[in-house]
C-alpha cells in the first residue's frame, strides 16, 4: 500500500510570531515544487505563533499543527488550549504525547488517550508520539514499551478514527542528541508498530496508518530513513527551525 509522506516540523518553544512568519515566508518558495499528492508538509509552532503562521501559510502547500491540546471543551484548566480553540485558529494537525510532554509535564498514555479523543472529535488530525527511553532499549524492553503506549494511547478508538491518526515513533535517546536510529533499526521498530496497529484495528486500517520517524532526522539521513517500507515521513525538531535545512530534508525524504 502506498502511503503519502508526511514531514512535520516541531518548533517546540522556539519562534515568536514575527520569527515564525519569516520562517514560513522563507520556506514557501523552497518547497513550492512539492506536490501535495506526494507529501504533506506541516509546521507546528508554539500557541502564540499559530495565528501568524496560519496567515503566512495561506494558499501554500504548508499545513499548520499545534504541539498539544486539552481534552476538555472549556473550563478551569489554566495554561491549556482546547481543540475548538485550535480549530478556530485554523490549525489542522496536533502533536499529542511528545516525549518532552511525558518527561517534563507528566503526560501519560491515559492523558494522551483523552487528548486524542478530543482532537478527533473536533476534526483535528492528531500526530501521536511513542518511543522508548535508552534504558528501555538497552534492557530489551522496546517492544513492550511501545505496545503499552499504543494500546493505552489509542484505547477505544474506532478503526475509522484510527485512519485519521498519524503515529510518530521517536526513540527518546535520539531526540536532540544527534544520535539517529539506523534506517534498519528504525524499520524493524516501525514494522513492530505496524503489526501492533494491524492487531488492534485490522490489517486494512493498520497498513494505511502513516508512521513518522523522529530523532535527529536531517537532510543527510532523511532519504535513507523514508526509503524504508514502514517509515512514512518524519517529525523533525532542530532541522525544522531553518527554512533551508527543512526544505533540503523534505526534498531528500521524497527523492526516489
Ligand atoms: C522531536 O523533538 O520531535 C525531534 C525529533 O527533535 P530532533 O529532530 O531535534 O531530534
Amino acid at each position: 500500500m502506498s502511503r503519502k509522506v508526511i514531514i512535520a516540523g516541531n518548533w517546540k518553544m522556539n519562534k515568536t510570531a514575527a520569527e515564525g512568519k519569516a520562517l514560513v515566508e522563507a520556506l514557501k518558495p523552497l518547497v513550492a515544487d512539492v506536490c501535495p499528492d506526494v507529501a504533506d508538509i506541516v509546521v507546528c509552532p508554539p500557541f502564540t505563533t499559530l495565528a501568524a503562521v496560519v496567515e503566512a501559510a495561506k494558499g501554500s502547500n504548508i499545513k499548520v499543527g499545534a504541539q498539544n491540546v486539552h481534552w476538555a471543551a472549556s473550563g478551569a484548566f489554566t495554561g491549556e488550549i482546547s481543540a475548538a480553540m485550535l480549530k478556530e485558529a485554523g490549525v489542522e494537525y496536533v502533536i499529542i504525547g511528545h516525549s518532552e510532554r511525558r518527561q517534563y509535564f507528566g503526560e501519560t498514555d491515559a492523558t494522551v488517550n483523552q487528548r486524542l479523543k478530543a482532537a478527533l472529535a473536533a476534526g483535528l488530525k492528531p500526530i501521536v508520539c511513542v518511543g522508548e527511553l535508552l534504558e528501555e532499549r538497552e534492557g530489551g524492553r522496546t517492544e513492550q514499551v511501545l505496545a503499552a503506549q499504543l494500546t493505552g494511547g489509542l484505547a477505544g478508538l474506532t478503526p475509522e478514527e484510527m485512519t485519521r491518526v498519524v503515529i510518530a515513533y521517536e526513540p527518546v535517546w535520539a531526540i536532540g542528541t544527534g544520535k539517529t536510529a539506523t534506517p534498519e533499526m528504525a524499520e524493524l521498530t516501525h514494522n513492530f508498530i505496524r503489526c501492533t496497529l494491524n492487531d488492534l484495528f485490522g490489517k486494512e486500517v493498520g497498513e494505511g496508518v502513516r508512521i513518522q520517524y523522529g530523532g535527529s532526522m536531517k537532510a543527510e539521513n532523511a532519504g535513507e530513513l523514508v526509503a524504508q517500507r514502514n517509515i512514512d515521513g518524519g517529525l523533525i525538531g532542530g532541522a525544522a527551525l531553518k527554512a533551508d535545512s527543512f526544505a533540503a530534508l523534505i526534498h531528500n525524504a521524497i527523492a526516489k
